[in-house]
C-alpha cells in the first residue's frame, strides 16, 4: 500500500479495520484448496513491486513453479503481502528482500527475509498484536494491524507465524502452511 494524499490513508485505514472487524467476527470464509504456491507469492509481490524499486530494493523470490500446497490463495496473498509490504517499508534503501520456500516438519515453510532496521526479542510477540508499532517505525506511516491481520489469516488456516531478528541487521518473518492432513493420519499407528 503506497499511501499518497489523506483521502488514500483514510481509505486505507478504513480498509484495515473492515478486515480486523470481518476477522473477529468470523465472518471471512476462508476457501482451502491445493493451489500453486509461486502463484500467490507472486500476487503478494506485485503489491510492493512498486515500492521496493522506488527505494531500490532488491526483491528476490525462490519457489518451484508447479509447487502447490493446500492453502486459500486470495488470504494467503493478502498475508505474505502485509510481511512483503513491512519488509519493504522497514528496510533502508538499497536493502533486500527476499521470499523462500522449503518444506519443514508438516508444514511448508515461507521465509520473507529482509536486511531493514529488524525487531527487539522482547518485541516477537507484540508485532502481531493490534495497534502495536515500534518506536523505530514511526518515522514510516502505518497503523499497525497488518500483521494482526496476517497473523489471523494463517492462523484460520491452522498454519503459524514466526519471527526472528537481529537489530539494524535484519528480519525473516516464516509462515507455516500446514501440509494436507491426510498425510498426518495415515502415519498414525
Ligand atoms: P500497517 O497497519 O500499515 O501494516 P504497521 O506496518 O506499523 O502498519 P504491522 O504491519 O502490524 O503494522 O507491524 C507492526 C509493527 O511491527 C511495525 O510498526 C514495526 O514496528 C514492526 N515490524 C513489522 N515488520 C517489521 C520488519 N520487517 N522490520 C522491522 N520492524 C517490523
Ligand atoms: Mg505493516
Amino acid at each position: 500500500s503506497t499511501m499518497e494524499g489523506p483521502g488514500e490513508k483514510l481509505d486505507f485505514l478504513l480498509q484495515s479495520l473492515i478486515k480486523m472487524s470481518r476477522l473477529e467476527t468470523g465472518t471471512f470464509t476462508i476457501h482451502m484448496e491445493e493451489a500453486n504456491l509461486a502463484d500467490t507469492i507472486a500476487r503478494a509481490m506485485s503489491t510492493v513491486w512498486a515500492k521496493a524499486e522506488e527505494k531500490e530494493i532488491q526483491l528476490l523470490a525462490d519457489c518451484d513453479a508447479s509447487f502447490t500446497v493446500r492453502h486459500d490463495p486470495k488470504w494467503t496473498a493478502e498475508a505474505l503481502g502485509n510481511i512483503l509490504d513491512n519488509a519493504v517499508k522497514y528496510t533502508p534503501a538499497g536493502g533486500s528482500v527476499s521470499v523462500t520456500v522449503r518444506p519443514w516438519q508438516f508444514y511448508t515453510r515461507v521465509d520473507i527475509t529482509d536486511t531493514g532496521i529488524g525487531i527487539k526479542k522482547e518485541h516477537y510477540n507484540d508485532v502481531f498484536q493490534r495497534f502495536y508499532r515500534a518506536e523505530e517505525a514511526a518515522a514510516q506511516e502505518g497503523v499497525g494491524l497488518g500483521l494482526y491481520l496476517a497473523n489471523g489469516i494463517i492462523t484460520r488456516q491452522k498454519g503459524y507465524i514466526s519471527v526472528s531478528s537481529k537489530v539494524e541487521k535484519g528480519t525473516t518473518f516464516s509462515v507455516y502452511l500446514l501440509m494436507c492432513i491426510r498425510i498426518l493420519i495415515w502415519c498414525l499407528p
